[in-house]
């Protein structure tokens, strides 16, 4: 009957997947495939595990196309459940801790907590009892507040697990904490009821474990408690055999081993055997005893067997997992230290171009710098250069300049001073008569103009380079005569201005006279050693003209006067001289017009001439 539904909706659910795969993973899609999912669950319960196992692959195939996780680990414990029946412990190991990392990866509490379940139950059959009981306290503390069902079902496990070690208080325990929190409606009240009555017996309590037995109501368990009820009748045949009652318990014993549930259950079957050998030789069937003994200890053999091949198995897997591990890890610590190196070689490269930056930028810094100095000391060393050629310049152009303004003050016939010289000096040389009082003696500069007489006749009968020597020859006689301190000056042409300091009058006329005479007598030679006689005349005034009214008349004005002297002097006789003086009342004139009409002036008497002309003079 339940086969027919089983296929059916199996059946069903091919119709189905089709379309579910076409419609793509949507809700409606999800929630069919829990549907067939928990039908398949259920199924399972059934036993009907193998028959299962194709379905399974397909489900889950589905449950990761439509990324249905949940469903996906539930499917590894289903697998691994299948797999733990039929003894293949090492599988379901494998597959619970596989859905255990999928839970963790996809942070489910609950299956997390499931997976521990499920590998505390495969430690038990591998007695591994320790491991066990770490695993169990997992979904004991994730359950204990939030599903009582759920947690004493976990509590149960571990009264099993501690029964199994013979630790019989800690599972009294254990099992009364799982009693404690449940309700008589609940299911598990009846394997915790199967459980107790175990303990029960172990601790030698027939009367509780009967008691605890007979809380069982046997209609209650169904198809999916196949094994409960085989160790529901395996307690109650053990508390019969305890209690004396050798046949029921023999009777009770051999019936469960003749139910093919048994057979699957190789740990009941063999207490079942043993229980029966101890009944028949405490009844003296020493034949039957042995008989059971010997099918007992087959299949304690057996089931040594299965659980020492999954131990090597699952020593194996564990050997290889972890030799996998060793194998990720050593190759996670290779790759950390390429990585390392890498970052080492690429930090080392990183510093060997800012190195090499450093020294560019250094070597450029550095040769700037140098360049600069050496620029700097260059410019240095090109202005003092400068600056000395500057200094010598300065002086050459102060050397030139002094010989320039030598040359320009300088006749260079006579090596006389000219007129540009008596213009640059005349200011000092009245500086004495405009600050201090005139002296009462009348010492007064003298300006004396000296021409040569008839001297063009020379240079038309000689020749003008004659002239020439006459004038060089006339500068040097007039030279030798005069004082140091006075100034004589070519004045223009054959014509000389004297400038004689300090002098009085008639001490001009004294030095004058000499000057006249010293020429006349003086015998000129020429080239071609011919000799010729010269004269010259001079006109002069002194300035002031009046020693009481120094400024009345101007230095020009007193040369003008002494050029009147001149002509008076070429006009009477020549080879003579003129000196020209204030007269009467003079003060009463206009000088501009005594000097323009000084011959009127003359007659009139305003003016005075001294002369060494021995006749009157013409005006
Ligand atoms: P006076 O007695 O009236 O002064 O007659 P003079 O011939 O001396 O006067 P005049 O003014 O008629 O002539 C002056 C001459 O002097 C004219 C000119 O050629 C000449 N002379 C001027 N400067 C120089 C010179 O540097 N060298 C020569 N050889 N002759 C000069
Ligand atoms: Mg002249
Ligand atoms: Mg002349």
């Amino acid at each position: 009957m339940i086969k027919t539904v089983y296929i059916f909706s199996f059946g069903l659910f091919f119709m189905l997947q089709s379309s579910v795969l076409i419609a793509a993973a949507g809700s409606d899609e999800k929630k069919q495939l829990a549907l067939y999912f928990a039908k398949l669950k259920a199924d399972v319960n059934l036993g009907h595990s193998l028959q299962t196992m194709g379905y399974l692959t397909e489900l889950r195939a589905l449950a990761i196309s439509q990324n249905a996780k949940e469903i996906e680990i539930e499917s590894y414990f289903i697998e691994a459940m299948i797999k733990r029946r039929y003894g293949a412990y090492a599988d379901g190991v494998k597959l619970n801790h596989y859905a255990l990392e999928l839970a963790k990866s996809v942070g489910n509490e609950e299956y997390i907590a499931m997976a521990y379940y499920h590998l505390a139950h495969l430690e038990l059959e591998l007695e591994r009892y320790t491991l066990a009981l770490e695993y169990i306290q997992y979904p004991i503390d994730f359950f204990i507040n939030k599903n009582a069902e759920r947690a004493a079902l976990m509590f149960l496990w571990q009264s099993k697990i501690y029964l199994t070690m013979g630790s019989y208080y800690q599972a009294l325990k254990a099992n009364k904490d799982a009693l404690q929190i449940i309700t008589p409606s609940m299911d598990i009240h009846l394997d915790l009821a199967v459980n107790l009555a175990e303990i029960e017996l172990k601790l030698g309590n027939t009367k509780a474990a009967k008691a605890a037995l007979g809380l069982v109501n046997l209609k209650n368990l169904d198809g999916s408690k196949e094994r409960l009820k085989l160790q529901y009748y395996l307690a109650l045949a053990n508390s019969h055999l305890q209690t004396g009652e050798l046949k029921q318990a023999i009777e009770i014993a051999q019936i469960q081993l003749k139910n093919p549930t048994s057979l699957r259950f190789l740990d009941e079957q063999a207490q079942l055997q043993y229980l029966i050998a101890v009944g028949y030789r405490q009844l003296g069937e020493h034949k039957l005893a042995y008989k059971y003994l010997k099918r007992y200890s087959l299949s304690y053999d057996a089931l040594s067997l299965q659980r020492r091949n999954n131990k090597v198995l699952q020593l194996e897997s564990h050997y290889k997992f972890d030799l996998q591990n060793q194998k990720l890890e050593l190759l996670g610590k290779d790759n950390t230290l390429k990585e390392q190196r890498l970052a080492q070689q690429q930090q080392a490269f990183a510093n060997h171009r800012l190195q090499q930056q450093r020294w560019v930028l250094g070597t450029i810094l550095f040769l700037s710098i140098v360049g600069f100095v050496y620029w700097r000391w260059q410019n240095q060393r090109y202005l003092v250069v400068l600056k000395q050629r500057v200094i010598e310049r300065t002086q050459e152009l102060a050397k030139s300049n002094e010989r320039l303004k030598a040359m320009s003050f300088t006749d260079s016939l006579t090596e006389l001073h000219n007129r540009h010289y008596f213009f640059s000096v005349i200011n000092d040389l009245l500086i004495d008569f405009n600050s201090s009082p005139v002296n009462t003696e009348h010492q007064g500069l003298i300006f004396a103009l000296i021409d040569i007489d008839k001297f063009k006749n020379i240079n038309d009968t000689f020749g003008h380079n004659v002239g020439d020597q006459v004038l060089e020859q006339f500068s040097n006689i007039l030279r030798q005569q005069i004082r140091s301190e006075d100034l004589l000056i070519r004045w223009g042409g054959e014509e000389f201005l004297l400038a004689i300091k300090d002098a009085s009058y008639s001490e001009a006329e004294q030095i004058i006279e000499t000057l006249r005479f010293e020429v006349a007598s003086h015998v000129f030679t020429l080239n071609n050693d011919e000799s010729l006689k010269v004269t010259c005349s001079t006109g002069f005034a002194s300035y002031p003209l009046l020693a009481t009214h120094p400024h009345l008349y101007s230095w020009e004005q007193i040369i003008e006067l002494a050029d009147g002297g001149l002509y008076l002097a070429k006009e009477n006789q020549r080879d003579a001289w003129v000196g020209i003086k204030a007269g009467n009342s003079i003060l009463h004139q206009q000088s501009k017009d005594v000097v323009k009409n000084y011959r009127v002036h003359l007659v009139q008497h305003t003016l005075h001439a001294s002369t060494n002309i021995e006749r009157t003079l013409n005006y």
